[in-house]
């Protein structure tokens, strides 16, 4: 049978790209030792004396590893360093400044490797990689999680760097220095319209087989198989030469046989067969290996909805590319996993841009915070047309799909104009605000023109599809409310509580046992939110100072914790944020604290979940107080991890979803200092009937809006 790689043999260019250790030559225990012998040697000469090839080594290695080749092999372009440096025309080019920043993390992994006989470290230009091909086989376990773990938490500080797992090393790296960017560089010395071969055995040669296009063909080096972007696989370095042989054989038309051991490297999957498709801006996490990951709540929601229907899930994998948008569909253990690469100006403009500093703040009604640049509007347009096409890419015309939040508002008109005939369903997960709001937004007739092509649109609370149905009107007049009240329903968002009560029944962590020691038999009073100025994180400061000082009795009786979570660091006005949060609890623990009493212990990280449970169940008083919020996921979980015959009280915002269907909770203005203040005096005050009585209330509903029941709600409605 011909395969599709066998007119290799008769096109007229071909561009060989070809990673060194691995793949050209087996590994050896170091670099060094991994020399480039006579047979190897031969090979690569009769490839580039071939006519109508190009043949590029592109390598991990350090520069300085390679630096003798391009004079052994002059006829050869050369990538050292996943591409940071290339060789041609006699000279070797950086393509990106050093990263000195890289310093410390090589400091750290050094440290690591000191621990562990046979690791070392390898500092490049660009990146630093650690590699324990000779540490002792029963610690590779060990010493990879430790440097996941060190380079993780350092990375939280950290732009434009990115961890990337290799065969027995990892590495952190400079978003731009990858071997994809090597390929287009070693396409662009081509006459135009040839086809690429790139044979690569390691994770970072993915990023070859990314960056191919239509005809080119990839092959993964691997003895197995595994997830891979190539569409063939070879066994071994060996099989690699007697390829290598057949197309210098075939391309001087000697009479040859085709090698037998090129295998496909994936199982064709037709991606028109899925039929939920789920579009949100980012994918949630990859579970890693059998290392322990959080599963979000809307995920577990979807898996049932995903399974069903062999679904997919499409979205940004988090890493940025140039060009980007070259989708890659993987199965993952829980669901069928679409992602792709931002191109490079999208985080900026696109995500922390248009999303975060105009809708972010327009739909959460903070118009003062808002700001419209015409250059991110473009970008947030170019965005959501470019996921729309990615979408008839994974699914074909007639999926049914269910987009996600407001990072992506346009993407429907764009799928209809494409020609998508499937149902469309979406669902905001945050507040819509009044019409004199809305119309702020210079596009605002444009957005809500689009988001009424879906067929169904999902809303967390009956006050923002009230303020929806006012927008559409105002906007489109009688018409316009018909069709935004035949779309709309209210559905919201829930948890999945038992996993919050069962949590809570676990032993505790060592974590809370110094919570109990701190807290030393005094109540406590909780805050748990991402560090935004939509949670009304500095008014509820001001409103537990009242607190203490209108209701003196509760002076060292009483401590906040305040858990707040990192997020949106690069927004200046988060940072300024955090620096008023921090000043508010050093002037409260100031006036009020004693030498055996700190009243505010405000955390500036985030807890698993588990740990999470624990500390809402030792409350005595959950405080969830945002100025708005689409519906908040922190009252429900406090809920469900509290004891039932001794539960804590739910102080609420009655600005937040979650209060139109917790009205059992005391509600309150987070607005209203003294109010607040009151409240929780109220809160600490209330009898154990009254709290049981209560908390029984909440209990049901938060058993009844659940994250399934949700889920499965919409997806009724949307085939309805
Ligand atoms: N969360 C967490 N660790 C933390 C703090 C919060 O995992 O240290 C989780 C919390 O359990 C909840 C989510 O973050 O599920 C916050 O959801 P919510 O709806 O309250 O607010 P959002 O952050 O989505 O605006």
């Amino acid at each position: 049978m011909y395969a599709e790689w066998q007119h290799l043999a008769s096109i007229s260019h071909v561009v060989i790209a070809v990673a060194l250790d691995g793949t050209l030559l087996p590994f050896a225990p170091t670099p060094e030792e991994a020399r480039i012998d006579g047979d190897t040697a031969t090979l690569l000469e009769q490839l580039a004396a071939l006519p109508g090839v190009t043949v590029g080594v592109i390598s991990g290695r350090p520069r300085a590893l390679m630096e003798e080749l391009p004079g052994r092999f002059p006829a050869i372009v050369f990538a050292a360093e996943h591409g940071v440096w290339r060789h041609a025309d006699g000279m070797w080019n950086a393509v990106l400044a050093p990263v000195p920043q890289l310093d410390e993390i090589e400091h750290a992994l050094t440290a690591l490797a000191a621990r562990h006989v046979g690791a070392l470290v390898e500092r490049k230009s660009c990146s630093v990689c650690l590699h324990w091909r000779r540490v002792d086989a029963e610690h590779h376990d060990e010493i990879a999680l430790a440097a996941e773990v060190l380079i993780d938490e350092w990375l939280e500080t950290q732009r434009q760097l990115e961890r990337l797992p290799e065969a027995e090393a990892i590495e952190v790296r400079h978003t731009a220095a990858h071997k994809g960017g090597a390929l287009s560089w070693l396409r662009s010395r081509a006459p135009s319209g040839a086809t690429v071969l790139a044979i690569g055995d390691d994770i970072s040669d993915e990023d070859m087989f990314v960056s191919m296009r239509e005809g080119d063909i990839g092959i993964l080096v691997a003895d197995h198989t595994r997830r891979t972007q190539a569409g063939l696989r070879l066994p071994s370095p060996a099989a690699v030469h007697r390829f290598l042989r057949w197309l210098i054989d075939a391309r001087l038309q000697h009479p040859v046989s085709a090698p037998a051991d090129v295998v496909i490297a994936r199982a064709p999957r037709p991606p028109t067969e899925a039929r939920l498709i789920v579009v949100s801006n980012r994918l949630p996490a990859a579970p890693s290996g059998d290392r322990k990951r959080e599963v979000g709540g809307l995920v577990s929601a979807l898996l049932p909805a995903l399974a069903e229907t062999n679904g997919l899930w499409l979205g940004w994998s988090g890493a940025e590319r140039d060009p980007g948008l070259r989708l890659r569909i993987e199965d993952s253990e829980a669901f069928t996993r679409a992602q792709f690469d931002y191109p490079p100006t999208w985080r900026e403009r696109f995500y922390s841009g248009f999303c975060n500093q105009s809708l972010w703040p327009l739909l959460h009604a903070f118009p003062g915070r808002v700001r419209y640049v015409d250059d991110e509007w473009t970008c947030y347009v170019e965005a959501n047309h470019a996921y729309a096409q990615l979408v008839l890419e994974a699914g074909g015309p007639n999926a049914e799909v269910w987009i996600q939040d407001f990072h992506l508002m346009l993407a429907a008109r764009d799928l209809r104009r494409l020609g998508h005939r499937g149902r469309l369903g979406f669902f905001l997960h945050v507040p819509f605000p009044p019409l004199d709001v809305f119309e702020t937004m210079p596009w605002a007739a444009e957005v809500m023109a689009a988001l009424l092509e879906h067929d169904r649109i999902g809303l967390q609370a009956h006050r923002w599809a009230d303020n929806f149905y006012a927008t559409a009107r105002g906007l489109f007049g009688a018409d316009g409310e018909r069709r935004a009240r035949e779309r709309v329903r209210v559905i919201p968002v829930g948890i999945d509580p038992d996993r919050f009560a069962d949590a809570a029944l676990r032993t505790a962590s060592a974590d809370l046992g110094s919570v109990e020691r701190m807290l030393g038999g005094r109540k406590l009073i909780l805050g748990v939110d991402r560090l935004d100025y939509s949670k009304g994180i500095p008014e509820r400061l001001e409103s537990f100072a009242r607190l203490l000082e209108k209701y003196p009795e509760w002076r060292n009786q009483v401590s906040l914790i305040q858990v707040s979570v990192p997020t949106r660091s690069e927004v200046p006005e988060y940072a300024e944020l955090r620096s008023r949060v921090e000043a508010l609890v050093g002037r409260i623990n100031g006036a009020y604290g004693e030498a055996d009493w700190v009243p505010v212990r405000y955390l500036y990280r985030s807890y698993d979940q588990e740990t999470l449970a624990h500390l809402y169940r030792e409350a005595a008083v959950g405080v969830v107080t945002p100025l708005r919020d689409g519906m908040n996921l922190v009252a429900k979980e406090f809920v469900a991890s509290q004891a039932e015959d001794d539960p804590g009280v739910l102080v609420l915002s009655k600005f937040c979803g979650a209060a139109e269907r917790m009205t059992l909770a005391v509600l309150t203005n987070p607005y209203h200092v003294d109010g607040v203040a009151a409240d929780l005096d109220t809160a600490l005050r209330m009898s154990r009937e009254d709290r049981v009585a209560r908390h029984a209330a909440l209990r049901t509903t938060v058993w009844q809006d659940t994250a399934n029941a949700w889920s499965r709600a919409f997806l009724e409605e949307l085939r309805g």
